[in-house]
């Protein structure tokens, strides 16, 4: 997101640094956690129906069309739910699977609508 100029003057002014620390302290504070995606994860070019992922898609593309399975994309609304769906299952293999035994699992509060919007930032 760094490499283009107007997001990067945005995401820069924000103090994103200061925005994940805080965002990381209050989720330790109230039992949540805090799923960081990888850089290069591609949220908002990969189809969050089947998983296709595009080859390029110019950011000035607001809405999409899955070339595989047809269905239709708000650019932003898909990267949110292939977020969502990342988080959810990194916290899941996190907390190991149901029935392990484990008397001390985690309580994993649900991230919510506010948080989501950062996992976009990331
Ligand atoms: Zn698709």
């Amino acid at each position: 997101m760094m490499g283009n100029r107007r997001l990067a003057r945005s995401i820069g002014d924000m103090g994103f640094f200061e925005f994940r620390r805080q965002l990381e302290y209050k989720a330790a504070m109230r039992g949540g956690e805090v799923v960081v995606a990888d850089r290069f994860y591609a949220s908002s070019k990969t189809c969050s129906a089947c998983g296709n992922k595009l080859e390029t898609l110019p950011l000035s593309v607001r809405e999409w069309t899955c070339p595989a399975c047809g269905a239709e994309h708000d650019r932003d609304v898909n990267a949110a739910i292939n977020l969502k769906n990342l988080a959810v299952s990194s916290t899941v293999s996190a907390c190991g699977e149901e029935g392990s035994g484990s008397a001390r699992k985690r309580r994993v509060k649900p991230a919510s609508a506010k948080q989501e919007v950062s996992f976009v930032a990331v």
